[in-house]
């Protein structure tokens, strides 16, 4: 089998470079640079070749469709190589890799989404440290699963959040220990590992028809929902706090999401919270939105929740369908509770 890894340079920082309005992706840089750095061609590092999209975007521009045209592109080049690099920017890339986890069926290769908070060009920068790690992983196997790679710690795609602005340590994955830390010794958790897939390797595009998130906020009301909610929108993901509670005493805030149920939205509560997970049935505020219903999604991320309802709903499913599949650890990106021992 091949052992070279497949570089894709979507846009983002990484590969940009000054211009008088800014930072802007800056084609066929980051081959330049690579291929200037003899340290690279050593046998530490895998081969690889490096392609630059024709349309790089600061990842804020990213949409379903550009999760397609990526998920397309590593079906395209699967039995070529031995892992796959994606550089990304960072302002979207939690939600393109965990969009990509679902979409990659039975993945038995490593794809590795890295970027950096300073463009590989300038004196300073994450950038080098992040693509060159994220290189060898992508070539030493051993992981099947999509990861994004960021300033020492490899993580699941699907728990992945960015949680810093400007530091280097721009990722986290609060409900879900690094897959690897990369320090001196490149040490990867084996254990916490997804297991290699028992069926073959498919790629199932997304569904870009419109679903949202929606953040519960003190005051919200029923028309805010009715507004989001209206046709053609097929999922909504509510943010909403603690254990998944929402304002449960105002009737039409109610109603409205029973409304949008009841036409076939799917609608999921995740916590506001930077861990934890929902549990509807803790408090009355969570079971009513049960009983208009409203599902858990556990202790999934906004970024996870997200692709994964545009997956499911590419898939063709129903809405029960979908809401049932949501409620299950797909690709390890939700973790049940454990039932507690009958009395
Ligand atoms: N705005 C950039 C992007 O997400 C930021 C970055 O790459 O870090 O594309």
């Amino acid at each position: 089998m091949s052992k070279t890894v497949y570089v894709a340079y979507t846009g983002g920082t990484i590969g940009m470079s000054r211009t008088p309005d800014g930072y802007a992706p800056d084609r066929g840089l980051l081959e330049r640079v690579l291929r200037g750095l003899p340290e690279l061609h050593g046998d530490q590092v895998p081969a690889f070749v490096i392609r630059d999209y024709a349309d790089l975007k600061d990842s804020a521009d990213m949409s379903p469709a550009d999760w397609n045209d990526i998920g397309a592109d590593i079906a395209a080049h699967y039995d070529d190589h031995a892992g796959f690099v994606i550089l990304h920017g960072t302002d979207t890339m939690a939600y393109t890799a965990s969009a990509l986890s679902f979409m990659l069926e039975g993945l038995a290769k490593p794809v590795i989404l890295t970027g950096s908070q300073i463009p590989i060009g300038e004196v300073r920068n994450d950038a080098r440290n992040n693509l060159v790690t994220a290189l060898m992983l992508a070539g030493s196997g051993g992981v099947s699963e999509v990861c994004l790679y960021f300033n020492g710690q490899l993580l699941r795609g699907n728990r992945s959040t960015k949680v810093h602005s400007v530091g280097f340590d721009a990722f986290a994955s609060p409900n879900y220990p690094a897959l690897g830390d990369i320090g001196i010794e490149i040490e990867i958790h084996t254990e916490r590992l997804r297991r290699p897939p028992a069926g073959p390797f498919r790629f199932a595009p997304a569904s870009t028809e419109p679903v949202a998130a929606l953040r519960i906020f003190p005051g919200i009301t029923g028309d805010v929902i009715r507004n989001i909610a209206k046709p053609p929108l097929r999922g909504l993901v509510l943010e909403a706090y603690g254990v998944g509670n929402a304002p449960s005493h105002d009737p039409d805030l109610l109603a409205a999401l029973r409304e949008a149920s009841e036409r076939g939205v799917v609608i999921v509560d995740v916590t506001q919270c930077i861990r934890g997970s929902v549990d509807l049935t803790s408090y009355a505020a969570g079971a009513r939105l049960a009983g208009v219903g409203v599902i858990s999604g556990f202790d999934m991320t906004v970024e996870a929740a997200l692709g994964k309802l545009l997956y499911l709903l590419g898939r063709g499913l129903s809405p029960d369908e979908v809401a049932r599949a949501m409620q299950h650890d797909l690709c390890g990106e939700l973790t049940r509770p454990p039932v507690p021992p009958m009395a």
